[in-house]
């Protein structure tokens, strides 16, 4: 396992659409794996393949709160089949813009079908933080990131500071 660099905006990777996997193979595990131990040292709650310049339709994730044993989840070429009628606020921060946290509306629910870890299939309905966790990541699928749900203002201003934390960590 290898922790990987997270890209972070305006990175235009993160804007490109993800492609299928086509079969869960020790290559896409080795990834998973990989993403995971990126998303622990981080310390983030979610990532997606694209984030560390990757972008197929691969999600890893753990939702354990601190204290707990960690429960890792992966996702591969994950598909929302419905979405519950209610939005819920919450407020979403993202490894890619590092330092921004901000509200978004959300369906309070999602059904979602995807292959686990091991290929087989899994469809269940999330809720709660797993619901918006889950968009969150299916977003950087489709190229999508969290402030583009904000006003301009404060998405040019996310990625501005973004930016300037980027430089002067370079000229450290
Ligand atoms: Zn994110």
């Amino acid at each position: 396992m290898a922790i990987r660099e997270i890209l972070t905006v305006p990175n235009p990777v993160l804007r490109e659409a993800s492609k299928p996997v086509e079969q869960v193979t020790d290559d896409v595990r080795a990834l998973m794996d990989d993403m995971l131990e990126t998303m622990y040292a981080a310390p983030g709650i979610g990532l997606a393949a694209v984030q560390i310049g990757v972008p197929i339709n691969v999600i890893v994730m753990d939702l354990a709160r601190e204290g707990e044993q960690p429960q890792p989840r992966h996702f591969v070429n994950p598909k929302i089949l419905d979405v519950d009628a209610d939005f819920v606020p919450y407020e979403e921060g993202c490894l890619s813009v590092p330092g921004v946290f901000d509200t978004v509306d959300r369906p309070k629910r999602c059904k979602i079908t995807y292959l686990n870890y091991n290929g087989g299939r899994v469809t269940e309905w999330a809720e709660g933080l797993y619901a918006v966790c889950i968009q969150h990541e299916m977003d950087h699928l489709k190229g999508v990131i969290f402030i583009d749900y904000l006003s301009r203002l404060k998405r040019d201003r996310a990625v501005r500071k973004v930016e300037k934390a980027g430089k002067s960590r370079v000229a450290a």
